[in-house]
């Protein structure tokens, strides 16, 4: 059985029947089966079922924002915020498809055409992460569909239960039920689904796994996604107001109480406004309410997952050993039941500490002081992730040539922790390969086919 523990307190609150081997088996057969004549159903009727999810989404959201709260212990506002967004994501997908998936002719001369159409993948796999469950999830699930693909959905098992209400309202939206199917478990039921000989894997979360389900797939040369983790910066220039840029970035680093894949999670500061940066910085801060995630005014809530208190403490005590200073928070706060770490802000930090290298994934932060705009893009790039940098300046110009210069997916400037579903999400190096969001984020589920066709 999976127990779904309330991070906040502790208790179990679901126990659920994990998939098995067989099971696992058993919903591969039946979406392979189902999967040519949702393929086949025009794209307008699987449009009014993505729309039909839409309005489901809407109907229930207060249900669902609560259910989201009780097992990742989003704190409440943040949960409605999340499922609000969703329904942007899902309107671009529904405006874009049509035009995304038609047919493309390419050339016609003399009776002869070339043509490109998108078929569908037709079986995929969606593993997905916990962190922001339906958007991660949907940036996958909802495309693959309109572009024709059954769906088998391994949601984190730590949002099973919203994983399990997404299929719900799929199915009664008009998805059948095998094109869609939700698969109950953890790690172990996530190396069974990749045992099937499915047609496109599409995985986020960590790189630890990204790597290992890499490996797993290889020798059959399926189509792999990955989208993972981060550590990513922001340079703060000294030309800008450093209490604007210290409010903009400490909700940036603390916000679904750090644990975004685009968290902020180091910061440098240009020498000047070094000092009035972190003093705002700590204010913000240590103004965050941190408390109980089903109350409106709690603004950062419990780690998710119990084991990364420890993670969090491992990095301070290696800062601390090697000159940091904890200017706030620093250690894992004693609430009773669940799992919490007060909001953490380091200075005196560097690069060879492991909260300024490895993914810290809570509310903890390490500010750098740099002297100019060469220091700051060489330690932007001294990492082995590249998913989202950003740049606080006055200067449009100054920004485009930092940011030019920083490999990451998405770039920043005077903004963070920001995704937009008509901008492609992607990551480079350990961050990932492959993207979602955008009209390419449509096609990505597609295969092209080219059509020469000649007139008799
Ligand atoms: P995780 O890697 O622990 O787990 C992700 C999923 O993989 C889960 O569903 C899990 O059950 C499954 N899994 C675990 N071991 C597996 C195996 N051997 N084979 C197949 N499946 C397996 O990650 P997580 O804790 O759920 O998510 C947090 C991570 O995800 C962070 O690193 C975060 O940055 C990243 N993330 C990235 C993005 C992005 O868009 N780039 C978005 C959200 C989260």
């Amino acid at each position: 059985m999976l127990k779904i523990i309330n991070p906040a307190q502790g208790g179990t609150i679901a126990e659920l029947a994990e998939d098995s081997a067989d099971s696992v088996l058993a919903k591969y057969k039946a979406a392979r089966a189902a999967q040519p004549a949702w393929a086949a159903t025009p794209l307008a009727a699987r449009l009014a079922a993505i729309r039909r999810f839409r309005a489901g989404i809407v109907d229930h959201l207060e249900r669902l924002a609560a259910i989201l709260t009780s097992e990742v212990g989003k704190p409440i506002r943040q949960s409605r915020n999340e499922l609000n967004g969703l329904l942007g994501r899902v309107d671009f997908f529904v405006d874009q498809a049509e035009g995304a998936l038609a047919p493309r002719e390419v050339f016609s001369d003399s009776g002869m055409r070339e043509v490109i159409t998108n078929e569908p993948l037709g079986v995929i796999a969606n593993i997905s992460a916990w962190n922001y469950p339906y958007f991660v999830g949907s940036n996958v699930f909802v495309p693959a569909l309109l572009a024709g693909n059954a769906v088998l959905y391994k949601p984190s098992e730590y949002a099973m239960l919203t994983g399990l209400e997404i299929g719900k309202l799929l199915h009664a939206s008009g998805v059948p039920q095998d094109v869609f199917s939700v698969l109950v478990g953890g790690g172990r039921v996530g190396i069974e689904l990749l045992k099937e000989p499915v047609d496109g894997v599409f995985f986020t979360g960590s790189y630890a796994t990204g790597a290992r389900i890499a490996q797993a797939v290889a020798p059959r040369l399926t189509k792999l996604q990955l989208e993972l983790g981060g550590k990513d910066p922001t340079y703060v220039c000294d030309d800008v107001d450093p209490a604007t840029a210290a409010a903009s970035l400490a909700d940036g680093a603390m916000y679904n109480t750090g644990q975004s894949c685009c968290s902020v999670e180091r910061i440098y500061v240009q020498a000047a406004s070094f000092d009035a940066f972190v003093a705002a910085f700590v204010k913000e801060v240590q103004g965050f309410k941190v408390g109980d995630p089903t109350h409106e005014d709690s603004y950062i809530g419990p780690l998710t997952r119990a084991q990364q208190v420890k993670v969090l403490q491992i990095q301070v005590a290696d800062a601390v050993a090697k000159g940091a200073r904890v200017l706030t928070g620093g250690h894992a706060l004693d609430l009773p039941g669940g799992h919490w770490f007060a909001p953490t802000v380091l200075v005196n930090v560097n690069h060879d500490m492991t909260v300024m290298r490895e993914e810290s994934f809570g509310p903890i932060i390490g500010i750098q002081s740099v002297a100019d705009d060469a220091e700051a893009v060489r330690l932007m790039n001294d990492t082995d992730y590249g998913l989202t940098a950003g740049v606080y300046t006055r200067d449009e110009a100054r920004a485009r040539q930092v940011l030019a210069q920083v490999h990451a997916g998405s770039v920043y400037w005077n903004c963070c922790d920001r995704v937009s579903p008509r901008l492609p999400w992607s990551g480079v190096k350990h961050s990932g390969v492959g993207l979602t969001l955008s009209t390419e984020g449509i096609t990505a589920f597609t295969r092209p086919k080219a059509w020469h066709l000649r007139s008799a």
